[in-house]
C-alpha cells in the first residue's frame, strides 16, 4: 500500500540567529481545540501533524490551491549545517526540505553562507525564515500572530524598515545566485526563494512558515514522499549512544518503509557492515509520564516512515553516525544490503599511502562533505576517517611531511583534538586545522600553504 509520508525538515543557519528558539517554539505549539491533536516527540525529531498546521493557518491555507494530503511535518531536532551534512541518505540528503534561519538585523554571516552552499550542493529545496523582526524599531509584538496579520498593526516607519532589511537580504541572495522574495509576493515557488519574516521568540510568522513548507512539499515533493509503507525500512543513523539497560543503541530517522521489532537490520560500521537482530524499538515517553529517568522510553512493535526511533540491538558499538540502516527480511536481502552499505562506506572512508592530507570528521556524512570540497580544490587525501583527531593521525601527517611538507597536516570538521595528539603536533610542528565551517577550515589551510610558500 502506498502512502504519502511526512517530509523531513532540517533547520540551518548562523549561530545565534534563532534556530533553536524557532524549533522550541514549533515544539511548544499548542492548539486550543483538543481534536487538533498534539505535536509528537520522536527520537531526534518532532512531528507536527497536518491538523495542527491547518488549525494554525486558517485562511492562510488559501496560499495553496488544492488540498494538502501530507500527514504532517517531521522536524529534525538538531539544527545547524554540521548536523545537516551528517544526515545523508541515498547519496543525497535525508532532509526533504530545509529552513534557513537568518537574523534579519545581521544578514548573511559565515555559517549562513556555508548553509546555502551545502543546500545548493545537496539540491535541497528550502525556505528562508528572516528572524527577529520584533527587534525592528517600534515593532508591535503580538504573540503567535501570522505575519500578515501582525504587519497590519505596524506603523509606516517599522514597515519601511522591514522592507529595507528585506531588500538587503534579497540582494544578498541574488549575489549567491538566488532570486528571492517575500513569500506573499512570490509568483513561482519553483524559481523563487520564499522569505518569511518571523519572530521565533514570539511566534510571529510561524503559521505562514509551516503552511508554506507543507504546501511546497505537497506541491513539489509528492512523488518523492510516496512510499510503499509495508516495505522493509530504510533510515540513517543520527547518533550512536549508550543507554542504561539497553547497552549501545542507535538513534535513527526512518525515511522509507516500516521497521518491525523482529526485523534484521544491516548498518554501517567503520570497515564493515554490521548485521544484527533488533532487541527493542524505543520511543520517548511523553514528558509528563516520566517518573523515573531510567525508564524514559516506551517499547513499540513497529514504526513507519517518517519517524525517529531508537534501536537497541547487539553489536552496535562500532556503528557509524550518518551511515545507512537497512531492514531485511530474507538471507538474500542481507547480502544485498551489506554490499550496498560497504560500497557507501568505502566511497567515504579513505585509507591510502598516498602523499596527501589527513581528514577527520564527526560522521560519515560530514566526512564526505569535507572530502568532496578538498577534492574539488585538488588537495590530495591520504586518509579520511570518522572520529576525533588522534596521535596516529598526527604521526601519519608527520610521515607525509617528510615527503611533502605542504600536505603534512590534519584537517578536521566538528571533531576534537585528543590531548596526546595536540602535544605531539606541537612538538613535531604539524598544523591541525579544525572548525565547524568547511570553507573556513579550507581557507585557513590555504592561507597557511600560501604563507609557507613565501
Ligand atoms: P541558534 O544558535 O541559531 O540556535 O540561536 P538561539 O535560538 O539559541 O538564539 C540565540 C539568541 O537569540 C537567544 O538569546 C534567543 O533568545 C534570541 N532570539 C532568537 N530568536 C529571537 C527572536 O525572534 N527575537 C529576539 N528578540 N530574540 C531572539
Ligand atoms: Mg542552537
Amino acid at each position: 500500500m502506498k502512502k504519502i509520508r511526512q517530509p523531513i525538515i532540517a533547520v540551518l543557519g548562523h549561530v545565534d540567529h534563532g534556530k533553536t528558539t524557532m524549533l522550541d517554539r514549533i515544539r511548544n505549539t499548542r492548539v486550543a481545540e483538543k481534536e487538533a491533536g498534539g505535536i509528537t516527540q520522536h527520537i531526534g525529531a518532532t512531528e507536527v501533524p497536518i491538523e495542527v498546521i491547518k488549525k494554525l493557518a486558517g485562511p492562510l491555507l488559501s496560499l495553496w490551491k488544492g488540498e494538502i494530503k501530507l500527514p504532517g511535518l517531521l522536524f529534525i531536532d538538531t539544527p545547524g549545517h554540521e548536523a545537516f551534512t551528517s544526515l545523508r541518505a541515498r547519496g543525497g540528503s535525508l532532509a526533504d526540505l530545509a529552513i534557513l534561519v537568518v537574523d534579519i538585523n545581521e544578514g548573511f554571516q559565515p555559517q549562513t553562507i556555508e548553509s546555502i552552499e551545502i543546500l545548493r550542493k545537496y539540491r535541497t529545496p528550502f525556505v528562508v525564515a528572516a528572524n527577529k523582526i520584533d527587534r525592528i524599531k517600534g515593532w508591535k509584538v503580538v504573540e503567535n500572530e501570522p505575519f500578515l496579520v501582525n504587519i497590519k498593526r505596524q506603523d509606516q516607519r517599522a514597515v519601511q524598515e522591514l522592507e529595507t532589511k528585506l531588500w538587503e537580504l534579497i540582494g544578498k541572495f541574488y549575489e549567491f545566485g538566488f532570486q528571492a522574495n517575500r513569500f506573499d509576493r512570490v509568483q513561482d515557488f519553483r524559481r523563487e526563494l520564499a522569505i518569511v519574516p518571523i519572530s521565533a521568540k514570539y511566534g510571529i510568522g510561524l503559521p505562514e512558515l509551516l503552511v508554506l513548507i507543507a504546501g511546497l512539499a505537497q506541491k513539489y515533493l509528492e512523488e518523492k514522499l510516496k512510499i510503499e509503507v509495508e516495505g522493509p525500512a530504510r533510515g540513517t543513523i543520527l547518533e550512536v549512544r549508550e543507554e542504561v539497560g539497553f547497552g549501545t543503541t542507535i538513534d535513527v530517522i526512518i525515511y522509507d518503509g516500516t521497521l518491525r521489532k523482529d526485523d534484521i537490520i544491516v548498518v554501517g560500521g567503520r570497515d564493515k557492515a554490521i548485521v544484527t537482530k533488533i532487541r527493542a524499538l524505543l520511543k520517548p515517553k511523553p514528558l509528563d509520564e516520566i517518573r523515573d529517568p531510567r525508564y524514559r522510553f516506551d517499547q513499540v512493535d513497529e514504526v513507519s516512515a517518517a519517524a525517529g526511533i531508537k534501536i537497541a540491538a547487539p553489536n552496535l558499538e562500532e556503528a557509524l553516525a550518518g551511515s545507512p540502516v537497512i531492514a531485511v527480511r530474507s538471507e538474500e536481502e542481507i547480502e544485498k544490503a551489506k554490499k550496498e552499505i560497504l560500497e557507501q562506506i568505502k566511497s567515504v572512508i579513505i585509507s591510502t599511502d598516498k602523499v596527501g592530507v589527513i581528514v577527520k570528521a564527526d560522521t560519515i556524512g560530514s566526512l564526505e562533505a569535507l572530502s568532496k570540497e578538498l577534492q574539488e580544490k585538488n588537495i590530495p587525501i591520504r586518509k579520511a576517517d570518522v572520529g576525533n583527531i588522534s596521535k596516529t593521525d598526527v604521526m601519519e601527517a608527520l610521515s607525509v611531511k617528510e615527503e611533502e611538507p605542504l600536505y603534512g597536516v590534519v584537517i578536521g570538521f566538528n571533531v576534537k583534538v585528543n590531548e596526546d595528539a595536540e602535544e605531539i603536533a606541537k612538538a613535531k610542528n604539524i598544523p591541525i586545522f579544525v572548525g565547524n565551517v568547511i570553507y573556513k577550515i579550507i581557507e585557513d589551510y590555504e592561507a597557511w600553504v600560501k604563507a609557507e610558500k613565501e
